[in-house]
């Protein structure tokens, strides 16, 4: 009865559950007002990522491509810098921030982004838009080390260094929330207006979730503003939510500002929504309300009503992103189910001492394996070769043909999620996620049920 921490031993990928750091520094640039990331490299770094955020999000977000072809490979490639900051701003007249993400390649043959942001603001920018607000930041992305999810910290840790700046005390919380879905962002902020907690939300992505409006416009971005992120060294606390997406900004603010700083947990069921509001009264005084413990009542009784019954003792594999998996699985022993196998899908040598991962092999009383450096095809084997028997996957949808060709339930959850409708709309996180993903959870097996014909007379008796 162990929880055991290891590395996959395969040698290589096959299906990986996560992709590049140029990928996440590009997912926290479309969460910015007024910007649009320039990505130096070739152009299937931004081609496939734009791909990908259309897939989940079904809409369409802007990114730039510096198109680094084999000439600049041999020879250094900054010249298309300097041309697609020039091409950017003559198209985009309203674009005030312009984050130069680099690549493997662009990192490999050693261009010196930051060299030639110098240049460009003591040239180009001067002599061209002298009129206009524009801010270069660089962004180093090279994907030979970590993942998206590093890519993202990397970025919003970026973004903050640049902007933030001493002035009068705000009075505002910063929200640092990772990687999330506008449907999270609406229930935080519903959970801090309850509050009534005034906030600074990095990054305000629930416009993500774009209308179709009269005069067509299409694009989608985010709404946090160069103000928001300058006013981010004035502020009351900083919450991150999640140690790796958005945990380096926080330390920095802490580091450079004094601002009060509580990273984590992630807020996903009753017990971590319930450290967050906690956490958010530490630090701004504010009372937690009579309605918020009425909302936790709300999802407790929910909860109850498919614990024991149907939940209880399911086996579930979970893999994605590192807070996400470790929250996810948090929860389901809260709701007696047993997470056999999780999977990340990078070997950050933080996640050993993470303690939450800690706390995982001190306390779970049953087999438990938390695999490193993971893909799709170590749970593939392992569901294959009965190394485990799962009555679940949680996951996001790359990982869907495992579950259908192994016959095994799955409830997809984390980025990217393109094979279900409007997932991006629901929450994770706060009551309203805790209620929705174990109602998830049931739905899924109930469907199980019907199909594979096994104790379906349990719901009848329900
Ligand atoms: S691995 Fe390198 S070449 Fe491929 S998308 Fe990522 S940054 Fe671009």
């Amino acid at each position: 009865m162990t929880c055991d921490v290891q590395l996959k031993e395969r040698a290589g990928v096959i299906n990986p559950i996560f992709t590049c750091q140029p990928a996440g520094a590009q997912f926290a640039s479309i969460g910015i007002k007024d910007c649009i990331g320039i990505v130096h490299g070739g152009q299937g770094c931004v081609m496939f990522v734009r791909l990908w955020f259309s897939q989940h999000f079904k809409d369409n977000f802007l990114l730039a491509s510096s198109s680094v072809h084999e000439d600049g490979a041999v020879f250094g490639a900054l010249d298309r810098v300097e041309t697609a900051v020039d091409v950017l701003l003559m198209r985009y007249p309203g674009v005030k921030v312009v984050p130069i993400i680099t690549t493997c390649s662009t990192e490999v043959i050693g261009d010196d982004v930051d060299g030639v942001i110098n240049k460009l603001n003591r040239g180009l920018l001067q002599e061209k838009y002298a009129d206009r607000e524009v801010h270069l930041v660089a962004i180093h992305s090279p994907s030979f080390v970590g993942s998206h999810v590093t890519g993202y910290d990397v970025a919003v840790e970026s973004f903050v260094t640049y902007f933030a700046k001493k002035g009068v005390p705000n009075g505002k919380l910063n929200l640092i929330t990772g990687w999330v879905n506008p449907g999270d962002v609406t229930a935080l902020k519903h959970l801090l207006a309850e509050m009534q907690v005034d906030s600074t939300v990095l990054f305000e992505i629930e416009s993500f979730d774009s209308p179709i409006m009269p005069d067509k416009s299409g694009e989608s971005h985010g709404s946090t503003t160069i103000e928001d992120l300058t006013g981010t060294a004035n502020a009351i606390g900083t919450i991150a939510l999640n140690r790796y997406e958005g945990g380096k900004a926080a330390k920095y603010l802490e580091a450079e500002f004094d601002i009060p700083t509580i990273i984590g947990p992630t807020p996903i069921g009753i017990r971590n929504t319930d450290t967050f509001l906690q956490n958010v009264k530490k630090l701004t005084g504010k009372p937690i309300p009579e309605s918020l413990v009425r909302e936790r009542g709300i999802a407790i009784d929910a909860l109850t009503d498919l614990t024991h019954m149907f939940l209880a003792d399911k086996k579930v594999a979970i893999y994605g992103h590192p807070d996400l998996v470790i929250g996810l699985a948090e929860f389901c022993l809260d709701l007696e189910m047993e997470p056999v196998l999780l999977l990340l899908g990078d070997d950050n040598s933080s996640y050993k001492n993470d303690p939450r991962i800690k706390a995982l092999e001190s306390n779970v009383d049953y087999d438990m394996k938390i695999v490193l450096n993971a893909d799709l095809m170590e749970l593939e084997s392992r569901i294959k070769n009965k190394e485990v028997e799962l009555d679940l996957i949680l996951g996001h949808s790359k990982g869907r043909f495992v579950s259908i060709d192994n016959n095994v339930p799955m409830v997809r959850v984390g980025f990217p999620t393109y094979d279900r409708a409007g997932l991006y709309r629901h929450p994770v996180v706060g009551y309203a996620g805790a209620i929705w993903l174990a109602e998830e959870m049931a739905n899924t097996l109930f469907t199980d049920m019907e199909y594979k014909k096994n104790k379906e007379w349990i719901l009848n008796m329900w």
